[in-house]
């Protein structure tokens, strides 16, 4: 945690409190002060689930709620990605949780029954 950041024109100083979340205010004697030049601000992740939020289930944080083969508490609506409560933000992990929601909405798509019977099926 930034205690302190000191500088006119660029950063000269900056003290952080280490901590672990277990003694973070219970054994204050644990925490340690750092003094460094330089710092790497890091945002917070926010869910960008607002268009689903009234058709899915989502995590108190905002995530959205996915089972091991990306679906979601809708039947036919599937997840992948940072958007969902899967464990780690990672380019890796996005794109095989992507390619896993795609082959779940496929074999979704072949457990629909068949409504009509096609019109002809001569290719044009
Ligand atoms: C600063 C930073 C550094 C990172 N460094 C690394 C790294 O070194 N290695 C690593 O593996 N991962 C890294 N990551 C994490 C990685 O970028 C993500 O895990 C990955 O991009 C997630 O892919 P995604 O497809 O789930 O989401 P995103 O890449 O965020 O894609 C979501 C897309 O949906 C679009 N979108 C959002 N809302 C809507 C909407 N309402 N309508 C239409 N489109 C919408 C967004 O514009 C975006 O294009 C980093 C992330 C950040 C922010």
């Amino acid at each position: 945690m930034a205690t302190h950041l000191r500088g006119e024109t660029s950063l000269e100083e900056a003290r952080f409190v280490l901590f672990s979340e277990e003694t973070y205010g219970l054994f204050a004697r644990a925490l340690r002060e750092l003094t460094a030049d330089a710092i790497f601000v890091e945002l917070g992740l926010k869910p960008n689930s607002e268009m689903v939020a009234d058709l899915v289930e989502l995590e108190p944080d905002g995530r959205i709620k996915i089972d091991a083969q990306n679906r979601t508490s809708k039947p036919g609506i599937f997840a992948a990605g940072d958007v969902t409560n899967v464990y780690a933000e990672q380019v890796l992990i996005a794109v095989g949780e992507g390619a896993k929601a795609a082959l779940a909405a496929y074999e979704y798509l072949l457990e629909q029954p068949v409504e009509e019977k096609a019109a002809t099926d001569t290719w044009r």
